[in-house]
């Protein structure tokens, strides 16, 4: 047990899948977390997922989903965006474990002799290890509850030393300290036009295999479970009737706290972990009210806003998640409904850009490694200079506004990146090892939050409500090199956010008399966006795309002026 670890204070929910994977396990764990946080109880979640790699940094977004990074510089899975969004919390390494970071430390102490000459085994050894981190997160958050989320689905060879842990995790804390849920999908092929339940038995059948028995049971499905389908789970899994839910497809991710509460699974874990005293039922009333709310704007907001976002995983939504869902609540904050139009800027040339920007009111160059596709969203951001299109530039989207505007604007011929190309005549953008050791990072990425200087005045500081100093979180290699600042601000592009102590640019913008909306910034402002707290850099875009959008339906009416003069370029 870990230091200051006091059994039966802190409950754990398990939350397995089976069936298959993608069933929205996080998405689940998390609103349930939040059904909790809100009678007053204090949540924290943590993904176990069961893969080697130590964290999500090298993994390749296309097939696992973007990477998102924690405060702390943890670069993990996805579903801990998720989390940090549905609870308003800000997360740390705590939370994400790894097969690769268990099985570090076990090898680490078994090199240190800590096992005093036994034998290393996966039981008792790994899984003990497994049992520590789900009891050091229980005292470093004081939770009422710990949220376990085990990636993968049941039956998995690599998560099957996870359901071990649960299960002696359950069996060591007693009575009423674990709540175990299992996740599942109701399949409804089209052929039949009907719900059917084997696939589900069958998953739960193996679940109960491997000692668990579960206390509820969340069925995944594409229209509400029937009874039937309910009844026959009910009986082949010993789980009483009103502890099978349905949890069919919905709108929004964050209509599903709601239906969960509907369907009185918030007061089930109660029962189950014999909680219902510590429950603060007027609070309870108020974060419900205040997330009706949100609810309510975001069904509301029908008018539709365009925006174009340049991306080399245009396939893979995923790879974009944290964007997509700061411009859900962006779009709420202003009363729209963004509809995303994915560019493909592989192909795209001088010739083409204006007929694919035609319809968008608004464009985000979101961050990225590597050249392909660089040239055509860098000849994009140029048609959004030029045409006064909002613009939001994220991460490598701001570098390639500074490469663009040193080119067009400064007239340095042969400007980039060196990350791009690593002999360019003028490296506007480079890797900086003597800021990186100012920094003080062992890695070569900066990684995780930092504070940023906000130059009053500027749209940023308008945008930041006039905050000195805001926390954005980061994730690169590269930044502007600091000898050209003088030059492209001479030009006039404006640095509004800096390293506080560093002469790393980390906000840039076009004055407001030049251009509507031309903002940049080296970091990742989607990571820190939450539905109640939309981030200002994306409500910005929004608004101003908003605009357009309004401009361009006052056009189609005959008589209106809206013509805008275009900022030239040498
Ligand atoms: N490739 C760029 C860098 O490493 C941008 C990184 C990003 O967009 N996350 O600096």
């Amino acid at each position: 047990m870990p230091a200051g670890y006091k059994p039966g204070r802190t409950k754990f929910v398990f939350v397995f899948g089976t069936v298959m994977s993608g069933l929205g396990k996080g998405i689940f764990s998390s609103s349930l977390a939040k059904c909790m946080q809100d009678k007053g109880l204090t949540v924290a979640p943590i993904k176990l997922e069961g893969y080697l790699n130590i964290d999500s940094g090298t993994l390749n977004p296309y097939r696992h989903g973007e990477v998102f990074v924690l405060d702390d510089g943890m670069e993990c899975d996805m579903d801990l965006g998720t989390y940090e969004r549905m609870l308003d919390q800000d997360l740390s390494r705590l939370n994400f474990s790894t097969s690769g970071q268990i099985f570090t430390r076990v090898l680490e102490k078994e090199r240190r002799g800590s096992y005093l000459g036994r034998d290393v085994q996966m039981i008792p050894h790994v899984t003990g290890e497994v049992k520590t981190r789900l009891r050091e997160l229980a005292v470093a958050s004081h939770a009422d509850i710990v949220f376990v989320e085990i990636g993968g689905t049941v039956g998995d060879v690599e998560n099957a030393y996870y359901i071990e842990a649960t299960r002696e995790m359950a069996f060591e804390e007693g009575p009423d300290s674990c709540c175990f849920v299992a996740l599942t999908y109701i399949l409804e092929p089209a052929t039949l036009g009907e719900q059917k339940s084997k696939a589900a038995q069958l998953g739960i059948r193996r679940l109960l295999g491997e000692g668990i028995q579960p206390q509820i049971i969340a069925c995944r499905a594409h229209r509400p479970v029937t009874r039937k389908v309910r009844e026959k789970l009910a009986m082949y899994s010993n789980v009483p009737m009103d502890r099978v839910f349905s949890m069919h497809d919905c709108e929004s991710v964050y209509l599903i706290p709601e239906m969960l509460r509907g369907a009185g699974l918030d007061l089930a874990v109660l029962d189950i972990l014999k909680l219902n005293d510590r429950v603060d039922r007027e609070a309870e009333t108020k974060a419900r009210q205040v997330w009706n709310g949100y609810i309510t704007r975001l069904k509301e907001a029908t008018r539709p806003v365009t925006i174009g976002i340049t991306g080399k995983y245009t396939s893979v939504r995923d790879s974009y998640a944290s964007i997509i869902q700061a411009l859900e609540h962006a779009g709420t904050a202003n009363g729209v409904r963004v509809q995303i139009d994915w560019i493909d800027t592989s192909e795209m040339t001088e010739k083409t850009v204006a007929e694919s920007l035609r319809h968008v009111h608004g464009i985000i160059v979101p961050g990225g490694f590597g050249v392909r596709g660089t040239e055509g969203k860098i000849t994009c951001i140029r048609h959004a200079r030029e045409n006064r299109i909002p613009y939001l530039g994220i991460c490598y989207g701001f570098q390639m506004a500074v490469i663009e505007f040193a080119r067009n604007v400064c007239g340095l011929d042969g400007a980039s990146s060196t990350e791009i190309e690593p002999d360019c005549a003028q490296p506007v953008i480079d890797i900086l090892p003597e800021q990186k050791q100012i920094e003080g990072l062992g890695g070569n990425m900066r990684l995780g939050g930092r504070d940023v200087q906000i130059r009053p005045g500027t749209l940023a500081a308008k945008l930041f409500n006039n905050a000195p100093e805001v926390r954005l979180r980061f994730r690169h290699r590269y930044e502007v090199d600091p000898r050209y600042i003088a030059t492209l601000e001479a030009h006039g592009l404006v640095f509004s956010g800096k390293a506080p102590d560093y002469p790393i640019m980390q906000i840039l913008e076009l004055p407001q008399d030049v251009h509507p909306y031309f903002v940049g910034t080296q970091a990742h402002p989607e990571l820190t966006s939450r539905p109640l707290r939309p981030h200002p850099m994306f409500v910005g875009l929004i608004r101003a795309a908003a605009e357009r959008a309004a401009h361009a339906r006052a056009a189609q009416r005959p008589g209106l002026p809206t013509a805008s003069q275009p900022l030239q370029s040498r």
